[in-house]
């Protein structure tokens, strides 16, 4: 189960994969579980596996969830949203993953699907935490979701940032997610060290004291780039836009230079104290492991050639 062990300020830095289920049209888990089980020779704090309601995703990634469980060095955190999503198919997400040996919950609310597939068992977040806190007591630790520069909804159209009563009312609510249950905050994408630093001295100052662990996400594509940059309003400083743009055609070198960008955005929140980073992987091992290689988190061998899954040594912080 995570989160104690994250709460300790001079621990060496340890970091989580987060992998996506694959689309039901692709071919089924076993590409993931793959790169899942190398990736877990790294020594992973936990592994996230991401949800959608629509049917088949549920039956699918609580299927993937249960493999990964049983993987070597696995610790799984399962994604689960809360919107069309009725009472008894989140009841049977709990108990399936419980029968696994699942014991993390990244609880959510998900956006809404038009038209409607299910009726809401609930609306936000919050209520999911306080139902499986009141259902499950402590037998999961449980993490939220939360958001540097505001939930986009808290963006005005054509802003590029939230009004600083949409930035507080979101940390307040973060507040209140945190008290109904929550263990650990795990936060969306930013391309700023200093959002992030920002969004956690201020998480501070209202007094949320859980672990809050930095969302990485190593631009890999510009299609997916301007995905996540798109949904989630993330603000993008002129020069890392101009360098993207510059290299849109050039897949190799726009993968290099989000190894470069990521390894800065991490290095700098390093420097400031962060012990945890959470990286969104877009199922692919080679940027997160680059850089965490680029760090010294990790060592420089491909542990796929070792034989035996092991956990590799956690370097001094930087
Ligand atoms: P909530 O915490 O319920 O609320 C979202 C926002 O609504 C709050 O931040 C706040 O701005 C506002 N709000 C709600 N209630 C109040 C209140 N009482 N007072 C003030 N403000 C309020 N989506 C998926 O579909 N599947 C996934 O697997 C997935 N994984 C994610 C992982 C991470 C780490 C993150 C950061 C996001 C993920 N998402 C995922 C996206 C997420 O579902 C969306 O951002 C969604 O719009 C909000 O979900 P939530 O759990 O943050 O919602």
């Amino acid at each position: 189960k995570i989160g104690p062990a994250l709460a300790d300020d001079d621990a060496p830095v340890i970091f989580s994969f987060e992998y996506c289920t694959p689309k039901p049209s692709h071919a089924g888990p076993e590409a993931v579980l793959d790169t899942i089980a190398r990736m877990a020779a790294y020594g992973p704090a936990f592994s996230d596996v991401t949800w959608r309601p629509q049917p088949p995703y549920p039956e699918n990634t609580l299927f993937l969830a249960g493999r990964m469980q049983s993987l070597p060095g696995v610790e799984t955190n399962l994604h689960l949203t809360s919107l069309s999503m009725p009472l008894a198919s989140i009841d049977h997400a709990l108990a399936t993953a419980r029968a696994a040996g699942i014991r993390n919950i990244l609880a959510l609310r998900g956006d809404p699907i038009e038209p409607p597939i299910a009726e809401d068992a609930f609306t936000s977040a919050i209520d999911l935490v306080r139902y499986i806190r009141a259902n499950h007591g402590d037998y999961f630790g449980i993490s939220v979701a939360g958001y540097p520069e505001a939930h986009p909804s808290k963006i005005p159209e054509g802003s590029d940032r939230a009004t600083k009563e949409g930035y507080e009312s979101d940390l307040a609510y973060l507040k209140e997610k945190v008290e109904a249950g929550a263990d650990l905050v795990i936060t969306q994408l930013f391309f700023d060290a200093s959002i992030f630093l920002k969004f956690l001295d201020d998480c501070r100052r209202i007094g949320i004291k859980c672990p809050i662990v930095p969302g990485i996400m190593p631009i890999t594509t510009y299609r997916n780039f301007k995905f996540m940059t798109e949904t989630c309003k993330t603000r993008v400083p002129a020069e890392v836009r101009e360098r993207v743009e510059a290299l849109k055609g050039d897949n190799e070198a726009l993968g290099a230079y989000g190894v470069e960008l990521a390894t800065a955005i991490c290095k700098e929140l390093v420097e400031n104290g962060v012990r945890m980073l959470h990286f969104y992987t877009m199922n692919k091992e080679g940027p997160a492991v680059k850089v965490l290689r680029n760090l010294g988190v990790i060592a420089g061998e491909d542990v796929w050639k070792v034989t035996i899954p092991r956990q590799l040594k956690v370097h001094e912080p930087l």
